[in-house]
Formats: C-alpha cells, sequence, structure tokens
C-alpha cells in the first residue's frame, strides 16, 4: 500500500496489540494532547486492512463542535492523545478480499461510528448508534482491535469495516459532502422520525454546521422553517438556506411572536440556553429535539411541558442505512453544506471563530494540507 509519508513523533502502539495481529500501518494527523493542548502534528498506527475491511485515503474531514468539546474535554472521559474528525470523505486505497460495495479509487465516506456489535435488537433494525454493547466511535472510542483510542478523520487515512463506509453519490462536491456525515444526518434523522414534510412549522435553534443543515434539509422535505439565530449578521444567510421566516432570539417579543405555533424544534446549540422559550413555541403535542449537547445540563420548568402536553427529546446521529439514504436525498435536491475550506493548520483559528457563532456554516479541513511542514 502506498502513501505513508514521514513517519515524524512516531508512537507504534506495538504492545497493545492483540497477539498475531499483523503489524499496524503508519498514519499522519493532528491530535491534543491533552484538554489545554493546541492540536498538532501527530504519528499513530491503524490496524492492516482485514478481509472486511476498507481503507480509505482521507481527502477532506469536516470540523464538528463535538471535535471542540472533546478535545478540551467539555463532557470528560476523553481518551488523549485525540484525533479528532468524523466527517470523512476519501477515496479507497485497499480492500479486503470479503469486501464487496467498494473498489479501489471509489469514493468513500466515514461519520461517527466505525463499528457495533451487529447483533443487538438496535443494531439489526439498523439503529447502530444505539448498540446495546454501545457503538464504537470513529474517535475517542477503546479500539476493539488496536486497544487505546481510535483515531479520527484529521489524519491522512482510515481503515474501516465495509458495513461502516458510506457511497457518496457521483457528482456531489466532495468537500462540502463532508460535513453530511454529521451535521448531515444528526438533523435528518430528527426531521425524519418526527415527519417533517409539506404543511409543517419546524424551528431550528442555532444557525451553525448542524442548524444550516437542519433549514436546507426541512427545507427540501418541504416544512415551513422558522430559524432562531443569536446572530443578526446570519439572518440573511438563514432565508438564502431555506428558512421562510428568522427571528433572532436575544429579541424575547420576536421569539413570543411564535408561542404555541410550531409542529416540531430541533434545537442545535451548543452552549447553555433558556430551552422553556423554545417549549413554549410548540403546539399542542408537538416535540423540541435536542441535538446540541451544551457541557452543563439544562434546566427545563415543567409547566412548559404540561402546557399543550408537549414533549421535550433528544436524538443522536443516525444508523448506516438512514445516513446513507439522507446522502442519496441530498443529490437529488442537489444539498452539500456551505463550507469554508481550511488547511490542517488552522484548525485552532476554526475552532476559535466557532465559539464566537463565527461559522459560515461549516469548516472542512483540506487533508492535502497535512503533507506540508
Ligand atoms: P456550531 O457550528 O458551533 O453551531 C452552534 C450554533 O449554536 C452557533 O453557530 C450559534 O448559532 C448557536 N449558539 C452558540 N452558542 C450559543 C449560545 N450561548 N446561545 C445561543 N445560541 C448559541 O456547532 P455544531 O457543530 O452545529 O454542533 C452543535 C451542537 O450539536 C454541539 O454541542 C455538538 O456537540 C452537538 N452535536 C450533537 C450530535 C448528536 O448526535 N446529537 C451530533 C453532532 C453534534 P447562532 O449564531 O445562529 O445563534
Ligand atoms: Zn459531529
Amino acid at each position: 500500500m502506498a502513501g505513508y509519508r514521514e513517519p515524524g513523533r512516531v508512537q507504534i502502539l506495538h504492545s497493545i496489540f492483540k497477539e498475531g495481529y499483523p503489524m499496524p500501518i503508519v498514519c499522519t494527523g493532528y491530535a491534543a494532547e491533552d484538554a489545554t493542548a493546541s492540536l498538532d502534528r501527530f504519528s499513530f498506527s491503524r490496524r492492516t486492512p482485514g478481509p472486511t475491511d476498507v481503507a480509505i485515503d482521507i481527502l477532506f474531514c469536516g470540523v464538528c463542535h463535538t471535535d471542540l468539546h472533546t478535545v478540551r474535554n467539555e463532557w470528560g472521559g476523553t481518551l488523549y492523545p485525540c484525533v479528532p474528525g468524523h466527517e470523512i470523505v476519501g477515496r479507497v486505497a485497499a480492500v479486503g478480499d470479503n469486501v464487496t460495495r467498494f473498489r479501489v479509487g471509489d469514493v468513500a465516506a466515514v461519520g461517527c461510528m466505525v463499528d457495533s456489535c451487529q447483533e443487538c435488537e438496535s443494531c439489526r433494525r439498523g439503529l447502530e448508534q444505539f448498540c446495546a454493547k454501545g457503538l464504537v466511535g470513529t474517535y475517542n472510542s477503546v479500539d476493539p482491535i488496536l486497544g487505546g483510542p481510535t483515531f479520527g478523520g484529521y489524519s491522512n487515512h482510515i481503515v474501516v469495516t465495509e458495513h461502516f463506509v458510506l457511497h457518496i453519490p457521483e457528482g456531489m462536491d466532495l468537500a462540502g459532502a463532508a460535513p453530511l456525515l454529521c451535521a448531515g444526518i444528526t438533523t435528518y434523522s430528527p426531521l425524519r422520525e418526527w415527519d417533517a414534510g409539506p404543511g409543517k412549522r419546524i424551528g431550528v435553534v442555532g444557525l451553525g454546521g448542524l442548524g444550516h443543515m437542519a433549514v436546507k434539509l426541512a427545507h427540501a422535505m418541504g416544512a415551513h422553517v422558522v430559524l432562531f439565530t443569536t446572530s443578526s449578521s446570519k439572518v440573511a444567510d438563514g432565508l438564502r438556506l431555506g428558512a421562510a421566516e428568522v427571528a433572532l432570539s436575544n429579541d424575547p417579543e420576536a421569539v413570543a411572536a411564535y408561542k404555541s405555533s410550531l409542529d416540531l424544534i430541533i434545537d442545535t446549540v451548543a452552549a447553555p440556553h433558556d430551552i422553556d422559550l423554545y417549549l413554549g413555541l410548540l403546539k399542542r403535542d408537538a416535540t423540541l429535539v435536542q441535538v446540541g449537547v451544551p457541557d452543563k445540563p439544562l434546566s427545563v420548568n415543567v409547566f412548559s411541558l404540561i402546557a399543550n402536553r408537549r414533549r421535550f427529546a433528544g436524538s443522536l446521529i443516525g444508523g448506516i442505512a438512514e445516513t446513507q439514504e439522507m446522502l442519496d436525498f441530498c443529490a437529488t435536491h442537489g444539498i452539500t453544506a456551505d463550507i469554508e475550506l481550511i488547511p490542517i493548520q488552522d484548525v485552532e483559528m476554526a475552532y476559535a471563530r466557532m465559539l464566537k457563532s463565527d461559522v459560515k456554516y461549516r469548516f472542512v479541513i483540506d487533508m492535502a494540507s497535512l503533507a506540508r511542514a
């Protein structure tokens, strides 16, 4: 196999390989060594592809707010060194003997999961994200084969079992497709689960990576979309992306105008915020789905729920079959993410802007930049 450049500061994990496992391959990426360190160049090992594996040279990787929460250990439990990245698009470099759906040279994509038990009721129903034995995350899980942490897409190469590899429909812009693998599926799945479509009034809270996908997808499904943003600079973009109406969420009167009028709200906000404000906008029996994951608990006034018999729910990414369905839906509707393409050397700048809600509307790393010094 070609393409393993400059081993650099090699950290070979021989000691934790299961006995008899073939020699690993050395990859380069960007990692955080601890919660306060900046991401920096890092070399590490991945398994040699087995019979059901697809090896992918990574072309693009989106920058999700989850990457930032994780490298800074905002949710606790981060395994270091941490190579983030779970919005991966690349080209197949090698396939195992039992791989049937991919050939060398194909475009391939990987999202937030790289394995699950495949046997439990959730896995059998295509809901691998809820695997009873625990999904294996693309990064920050324990690698079931090599031990140590799984390493994500801020790297030149990844090896993934075929079931967790997706097809990017032909003709789709590859850099713009990368964010679909997390931001796309995380918003598509609840929109489908709660029946977004014609005649429905859907609120979207926050216009960042997830929020701008929610606006585009709900609009493409035929819903009437109302965007709530804290950023007056994003109003025109919200309308361009597909919102029928935009309200500034820091103006209580503008928000109150939507009291008891929405069928579904997708809340993508990554920081603590007032949930009761948005629950009050739901019609009877309608649902607010929280997909943003602030680092502190959200408080809910129960009166917001008992009035109108409202529901407060959550949703985690989406299953593999649904992710492929979402990619195909996006191709049919001409949807990709609005992105800013950056070299990997600028990832800390991207994080700093993300913290200021200054994302228009997903940073995507051009992995060719990894070859530069
Ligand atoms: P992002 O690009 O940073 O967007 C978040 C947006 O929320 C910001 O652009 C901003 O939009 C709004 N916002 C930020 N701080 C706010 C505050 N203090 N008050 C009100 N609004 C605020 O983040 P992302 O990548 O879309 O991710 C959003 C969240 O979803 C993160 O917590 C991430 O970890 C989580 N996530 C969850 C899943 C899942 O499966 N559930 C999957 C992926 C990501 P405005 O400028 O428009 O106000
Ligand atoms: Zn993500």
